[in-house]
């Protein structure tokens, strides 16, 4: 571990539960972390900005990508691509910023595979008809894609158990504050601190 690289965050959690509107209320906290805006064939929603969101782009595109094994890690979720870029991940963390990436389990799992430093968070909701009220509520699926998504959050929280953290999404601040409190921590491990400090 090298205290001059910034660290990896993951954050999973089941579709609906509160992932973006979590991290837009870090990223409003935290200077020193950057978002990774991973690549996706689904269209974007009202309001999504291409290249901020996400890199929206065609399945020819997706999969030429993969070919040329441009992904750090990448997986099918609801009939759509998802996919995080290697290139930004590297220039990122080399900067000595942080990366959060906002990604599903199976990606996740990837990531901790490839990168045993990463520290992984798992947003869960307070319960599974919250959840189903905030999806429907953000209005952005149809029926079937909110019955898919919901089918797949069951499963995907029998996973949180993976992950170094859960936080859970009740009250919105209460959340942020304990993904910026679990931020800290990781600054503060013995393993980064006592290097800098030795180095002084
Ligand atoms: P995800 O990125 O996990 O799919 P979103 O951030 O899009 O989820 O949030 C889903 C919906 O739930 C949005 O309409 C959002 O405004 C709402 N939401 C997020 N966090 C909370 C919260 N703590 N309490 C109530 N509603 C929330
Ligand atoms: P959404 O369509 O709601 O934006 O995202 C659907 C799911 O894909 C979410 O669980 C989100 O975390 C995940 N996701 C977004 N980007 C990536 C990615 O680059 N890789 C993987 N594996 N999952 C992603």
């Amino acid at each position: 571990m090298n205290h001059d690289t910034g660290i990896l965050f993951v954050l999973s959690g089941p579709s609906g539960t509160g992932k973006s509107t979590v991290i837009s209320g870090l990223l409003a906290r935290r200077k020193d972390i950057r978002f990774s805006v991973s690549m996706t064939t689904r269209l974007p929603r009202p309001g999504e900005k291409n290249g901020k969101n996400y890199v929206f782009c065609s399945r020819e595109n997706f999969e030429r990508a993969i070919a040329q094994d441009l992904f750090l890690e990448y997986t099918e979720y609801s009939g759509e691509y998802y996919g995080t870029p290697k290139k930004d991940v590297a220039a990122c963390l080399a900067a000595g910023y942080d990366l959060l990436l906002d990604i599903e389990v199976d990606g996740a799992m990837q990531i901790m595979e490839k990168c045993p430093d990463a520290v992984s968070v798992f947003l869960c909701p307070p319960s599974l008809q919250e959840l189903e009220n905030r999806l429907r509520a953000r209005g952005t699926e149809s029926e079937e894609k909110i019955l898919s998504r919901l089918a797949r959050a069951k499963i995907e929280c029998k996973s949180a158990y993976k992950y170094s953290y859960i936080v859970v999404n009740d009250a919105l601040e209460t959340a942020v504050r304990e993904l910026d409190a679990i931020i800290c921590a990781e600054h503060c491990r013995k393993e980064l601190r006592y290097c800098s400090y030795i180095n002084t």
